[in-house]
């Protein structure tokens, strides 16, 4: 008997009408649904008269359900994977699974559909050449504020999740890391009734946000763009001049900078300048 697979299924961030016809056929055609909240998935299921048995895969079962369910594929069963929202993985469960399954040989199907992150970025009016998905930021402060100062100097456009409960706080964070003329944008309920995409500098989207206290509540996904070079400047990654830094502690710059180039192939002189004019900062 052929062996069954995995299906990793996308399912709306708030608009049902968002489910894609391929994510209702899969849905119903598959023996089993991993899902992580199975009563917050069968809400869902419902609305769309889906029968098909559903099994709980969440982070903290997901090491131990992946043998499971790598025996029901051997067995030649067809499974589902869903999050509570959007793209199963991105922010939410599943790499385990998907790794160990791949690992053990078995084909994963990617049915694609709605990702916050995606759809923030499509409207927000910030560069998306190139972007990197940071997700969920630590919830204390100096945690939050080390994280953000590893990427001050990253050029791409930054995209953050947050929940209701640390918005200011970590926009506060924002400003003071990045700077309060950084651009920005917030997309919060993205696909919903009360959706809103402002993009603005940090500064002002905190204003905007602190006017009113139902700005505040709702899902957010916050897109920061990338630092700019200043004409003659090269941008230089930000985990390379940490580097410098950490070196720094146990040598002269000089050595410092030469010792990072020679591990990272960023000229001795480019890394001399960027650390000297972070130090002045
Ligand atoms: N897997 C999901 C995806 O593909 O976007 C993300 C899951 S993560 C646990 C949930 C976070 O995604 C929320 O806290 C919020 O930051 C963001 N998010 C989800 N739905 C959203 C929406 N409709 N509007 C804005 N942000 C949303």
């Amino acid at each position: 008997m052929a062996n069954g697979n995995l299906y990793i299924v996308a399912t709306p961030i708030g608009n049902l009408n968002d489910i894609t016809l391929r994510a209702i056929e899969v849905l119903k055609q598959v023996d089993l649904i991993a899902a992580e909240d199975t009563r917050h998935s069968r809400k869902l299921l419902d609305a769309f008269a889906i029968e098909t048995r559903l099994t709980s895969v969440h982070d903290h079962n997901e090491a131990d359900r992946a043998n499971y369910l790598c025996g029901l594929l051997a067995q030649g069963q067809d499974i589902a994977l869903i999050s509570d929202a959007g793209t199963p993985l991105i922010s939410d469960p599943g790499y385990r699974l998907v790794r160990a399954v791949r690992e053990a040989g078995f084909e994963v199907v990617t049915i694609p559909g709605p990702c916050a992150a995606v759809a923030a970025l499509s409207v927000a009016g910030l560069p998306t050449d190139r972007f990197l998905f940071v997700g969920f930021l630590p919830a204390k402060q100096q945690a939050r504020r080390t994280a953000l100062e590893i990427l001050q100097g990253e050029s791409a456009t930054l995209v953050f999740y947050e929940s209701p409960k640390r918005i200011i706080e970590t926009l506060q964070d924002m400003a003071q890391v990045f700077g309060a003329e950084r651009e920005a944008a917030i997309a919060k309920e993205l696909t919903k009734a009360f959706e809103t995409v402002k993009t603005a500098t940090l500064e002002a989207l905190l204003v905007w946000l602190q006017e009113d206290e139902h700005r505040q509540r709702g899902e957010f996904v916050v897109l920061v763009k990338g630092k700019e070079a200043l004409s003659g400047e090269i941008l230089i990654d930000a985990k390379v001049l940490r580097a410098v830094e950490l070196a720094r502690e146990h040598m002269p710059l000089k050595k410092a900078c030469a010792l990072v180039s020679e591990l990272t192939g960023v000229a001795k002189n480019q890394l001399y300048d960027a650390a000297l004019k972070q130090s002045n900062a």
